[in-house]
């Protein structure tokens, strides 16, 4: 009975799920029409799952973008490979809770996918690592590493005594992402510890003799860009590893999306220097293609980590030589989020990974070139990797540039970010999604094309 009752749910959801997978490419990729107000009463005797799917697919499901699809290039925005969705759904099926290895072999799961991402992003040995939500939480975590080892130059406990016991912190950055702001307020540094570095002309990579010149010998920390968000521009890591050398600072690298250049022999040069950082962020949920939320996070300084993360309890030991995952991050109880990563990897390997992180830089060069032809429109940036950055070419308004974006919103066939770079309003198109094909580039541009034409 109850197997039938759970076979008929997961049959009717497969069902389901395929015809919306199925629809995908095809799917408005913003939905116009009404919102459903969320206003609808608990339900206080149960519609059963026939009525639950039935009322999710009528009045939610419409309003849903297609995030996950082929032409979605806002933010930095992966889909989810086949592989990917059922990993997902698997760790929801045996729900294990990986924060501690006793009686099941899901926390050794999660250590070998990270050995695996760590060998895929060239960091080998050094590093070791784990699942976090997202690359907010991996800058985070990354982050919390650094106060730490502040403290541990200054000869103080931060995990024991507070932040306070450290003194004013100065956190150096070209063109930080607005997660390392937040990371900076969460763990009590501040976001006025950010001191920002002069970037190289027409560049948002960090000037390293800038740099060098503001440091003064006392332990900072530098985070470091692999792919920013506006044009996909990398620190010098290498000049930065051998800065390092010179003056102490801990180096933390946020490679959220541009991780991913390590992949591919064409690309890897834009990460030299990646295996030598202290912290590494790296974003899953975005060019490895499995579902929200994932992310890795790696370290050389697991000792640290232990020291900010650990979580004593008698049931739960003391950490040793390889602690359990509730003495590394930030959560106790957690997910199996390795599951859809383990998955991906294992059905595509790392050639199959490499093959999107090609052809989705492909297609945007592609669209970069069109765009360099198109009336109406300038490119901002060379197009280094995934992402084409371009505003209009007569009078970019704060306002005529947010019209562009609702147009082209509006068509339904794409939806791009507005952005401010070097001052000006702009636009980026972020190609990471495994099922863009060329095909797909001619209705990207009509729609861009079009909506930049009479305004
Ligand atoms: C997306 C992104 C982040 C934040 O990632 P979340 O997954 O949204 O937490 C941080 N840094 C960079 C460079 C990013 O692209």
């Amino acid at each position: 009975m109850v197997e039938d009752v759970t076979a008929d749910v997961l049959d009717a959801t497969t069902r389901y799920a395929a015809s919306i997978l199925a629809a995908l490419p095809g799917r408005p990729v913003v939905p116009g029409g009404d919102v459903p107000t969320a206003t609808d009463p608990l339900p206080v005797s149960g519609k059963g799952f026939a009525g639950a799917l039935d009322l999710f697919a009528r009045r939610w499901a419409p309003g849903f973008s297609a995030s996950a699809g082929p032409r979605y290039l806002g933010f930095v925005t992966g889909g989810s490979t086949p592989a990917g969705i059922a990993g997902d759904w698997l760790a929801a099926v045996f729900d294990q809770n990986p924060a501690a290895s006793d009686g099941s072999s899901a926390s050794d799961l999660e250590r070998e996918t990270v050995r695996w991402l760590a060998t895929m992003f060239g960091l080998g040995d050094a590093h070791a690592g784990a699942f976090v939500t997202g690359a907010t939480m991996s800058n985070f975590v990354g982050l919390a590493l650094a106060r730490e080892w502040l403290g541990e130059q200054a000869g103080v406990s931060v995990a024991d005594a507070g932040v306070a016991a450290l003194g004013p912190v100065k956190v150096y950055s070209g063109a930080p992402h607005s997660s390392i702001h937040k990371a900076l307020s969460m763990l009590g540094l501040g976001r006025d510890s950010l001191r920002p570095v002069p970037t190289l002309p027409d560049r948002e990579a960090i000037d390293v003799a800038r740099l060098a010149a503001e440091l003064d010998g006392t332990p900072a920390i530098v985070v470091a860009n692999a792919g920013t968000v506006n044009t996909a521009d990398f620190d010098d890591l290498r000049a930065l590893v051998e800065l390092r050398s010179r003056t102490p600072f801990w180096l933390h690298v946020d490679a959220a999306f541009g991780g991913f250049a390590a992949l591919s022999p064409s690309f890897a040069h834009l990460v030299d220097g990646l295996a030598d950082a202290d912290s590494i962020c790296v974003d899953l949920h975005k060019w490895l293609n499995v579902p929200y939320d994932a992310a890795v996070q790696f370290t050389r300084r697991r000792d640290l980590q232990v020291k900010v993360f650990r979580n004593s309890a008698a049931y739960l030991g003391t950490p040793t030589e390889n602690p359990d995952f509730v003495h590394l991050t930030p959560e106790n109880s957690r997910r199996l989020r390795a599951l859809a990563t383990w998955f991906t990897l294992t059905t595509h390997g790392q050639d199959g990974h490499r093959r999107i992180v090609e052809r989705t830089v492909d297609l945007a060069h592609r669209l970069g070139d069109l765009l360099a032809d198109t009336p109406g429109v300038r490119l901002l940036a060379p197009v280094r990797l995934n992402v084409v950055c371009f505003t209009l070419a007569d009078a970019p308004t704060p306002e005529r540039v947010a019209e562009a974006a609702r147009r082209i919103a509006s068509s339904g066939d794409t939806f791009l970010t507005p952005t401010v770079y070097n001052g000006q309003p702009a636009l980026r198109a972020a190609f990471s999604n495994w099922s863009t094909r060329p095909a797909d580039l001619t209705t990207i541009h009509t729609a861009i094309a079009n909506a930049c034409k009479d305004l």
